[in-house]
């Protein structure tokens, strides 16, 4: 609304500015006055007007339409003034025109304003010469006054225009963002998805995010736009590497244009050979540094202050996004892992074994089951304590975790029980797996002085069991693979049992 109020405000003072100006010529050359040549004109002025009105002009903005139409206007009471007399010759209608042209690109550039100036200069010799100063004195200042309306109006026009199109990416930018988040696709589909918003709002080729390890002091991207999947997981920072590390070590934006700065991105990725500018913020997580939002640009140049305000506002929906997903993963593993051995728990492990059975009946594969005690425990907790029996669990726990692949499950099942799924495997892995676990745990040292200066030696039993080759039931199973663990006690313990 407030856009039209303006438009109209300026055309009104160039329409009056237009009249006002013809009046005056009136005066001025009432000697050639021409009632019928006026009278066509006039006809003709006010037809092309009409053509040039805000409803038949078919363009895309508001802004564009009144820029036409003033341009229109212009040309015609020029083309007025010519005919009428107000010109001395032809001349005179295409210097002014172009000087209106000029004026209509000041908004765009300075080279305009020069040009504008130039023209003034010849004017202002023009007018002096001229036998009619007064004549000549009235088109021009006509001509120079109605060209700056014109160059003004756009000028604020494009000021007003660019401050709007922010306002709208940044808002744009935080709906879809929003979206996306009330889908709650997953952390890592989200980062993905705001690299490619915050991309497409400043106008990136490409853009990172990045997270900051402090304990191993790397800065590894986790998401990306513009660089493939593969490309961006290998990029880890050490100190002094990528702008990112200086962010991290500044606390602070880094902007680079440097070509220096560009060597380690251009190793990672072809899609970031050609780049020239690349703008790093850190991300927060409660008032610390936990990773770099980065984009980087083919063109050169500053990026807006606008697009740096952008940049910011989306960090900081970030550091709102990992907050929340880390407190939900925290819930989450709360509610399924051990409180000692960062394992399933047991609850958990049966959820597991049930899913992982049905689908290894859907998809005709078998799953091996595993059961782990430890030998002699009790003796080991009355002679060293709770604390140190303890210990020992979290111990083996790792050594478990250590000896099997990403998509098997190590779980408590205990006390002093650990369960091992295996989905999807054959015997001789299964047995290897086992095996690799009672030998690892037997190789490792207690990490605990006493324990290795009286050479303690800790050992495990463990029974497999398979599905469907010894039960088709969840709780045989687990059973199965009990039992075979006992006997392997029996027979003294240190033994995998199938
Ligand atoms: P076996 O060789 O037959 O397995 O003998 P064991 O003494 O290990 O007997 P069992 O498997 O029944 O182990 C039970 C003991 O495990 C009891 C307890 O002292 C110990 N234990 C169970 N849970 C924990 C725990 O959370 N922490 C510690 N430190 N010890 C535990
Ligand atoms: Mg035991
Ligand atoms: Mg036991």
């Amino acid at each position: 609304m407030i856009r039209d109020l303006t438009h109209r405000k300026y055309y009104i003072i160039f329409k009056i500015t237009t009249f006002v100006m013809i009046a005056l010529l009136n005066i001025a050359t009432i000697k050639i006055w021409n009632y019928k040549m006026v009278g066509i004109l006039t006809t003709l002025f006010l037809a092309l007007n009409y053509i040039f009105g805000l409803q038949k002009v078919p363009i895309q903005s508001e802004q564009h339409r009144f820029k036409i139409k003033i341009i229109g206007n212009f040309l015609l009471v020029n083309i007025l003034l010519f005919y009428i007399g107000g010109y001395q010759n032809a001349s005179y209608a295409i210097f002014h025109f172009f000087i209106i042209l000029t004026a209509a690109m000041m908004y765009s550039s300075l080279g305009g304003l020069v040009i504008l100036g130039i023209c003034f200069t010849i004017a202002l010799k023009m007018v002096f010469t001229d036998t009619n100063i007064l004549n000549s004195f009235i088109i021009h200042s006509y001509v120079y006054g109605g060209a700056f309306v014109i160059g003004y109006f756009c000028r604020m026009e494009g000021i007003r225009k660019k401050k709007l199109d922010h306002k709208i990416r940044e808002l744009e930018g935080l709906y879809k963002i929003s979206k996306m988040i009330d889908r709650f696709p997953g952390t890592e589909e989200i980062l993905n998805n705001i690299t490619k918003i915050v991309a497409e709002t400043v106008n990136a080729e490409a853009c990172l995010i990045m997270l900051y390890d402090e304990e191993k002091d790397l800065l590894a991207a986790k998401a990306g736009y513009g660089v493939p999947k593969e490309a961006f997981q290998q990029m880890i920072f050490r100190q002094g590497e990528g702008i990112e590390r200086q962010v991290i070590e500044n606390k602070g934006r880094v902007t680079c244009k440097e070509e220096e700065c560009f060597h380690i991105y251009r190793n990672i990725s072809q899609d970031l050979w050609e780049i020239k500018t690349a703008t790093a913020i850190p991300l927060f997580l409660r008032n610390k540094i936990i990773g770099t939002l980065s984009v980087y640009d083919k063109k050169g140049g500053n990026y807006a202050l606008e697009d740096i305000e952008l940049l910011d506002m989306m960090g900081s929906r970030i550091g709102m996004i990992l907050e929340n997903d880390s407190l939900y993963k925290q819930l989450r593993n709360r509610a399924i892992q051990d409180g000692l051995t960062g394992l399933y728990n047991h609850k958990q492990f049966y959820e597991r074994l049930k899913v992982e059975i049905q689908a290894a009946k859907e998809k005709g594969y078998k799953l091996y089951l595993l059961m782990i005690d430890i030998d002699r425990f009790k003796a080991f907790n009355d002679r060293y304590g709770h604390l140190v029996g303890d210990k020992v669990l979290v111990q083996i726990a790792k050594i478990i975790k250590n000896s099997i692949r990403d998509t098997d499950y190590a779980a408590r099942y205990g006390g002093e029980e650990f369960a091992v799924i295996l989905p999807n495997t054959d015997y001789e892995t299964a047995a290897m797996v086992a095996d690799r676990i009672r030998d690892n745990v037997k190789k490792a040292a207690p990490a605990i002085e006493q324990l290795q200066k009286e050479q303690v030696e800790i050992t495990v039993s463990i029974g497999i069991a398979c599905y469907p080759n010894c039960t088709n039931d969840i709780t045989n199973l687990v059973d199965i693979a009990d039992i075979r663990m006992y006997k392997g006690k029996e027979m003294g313990g240190d033994r995998v049992i199938a």
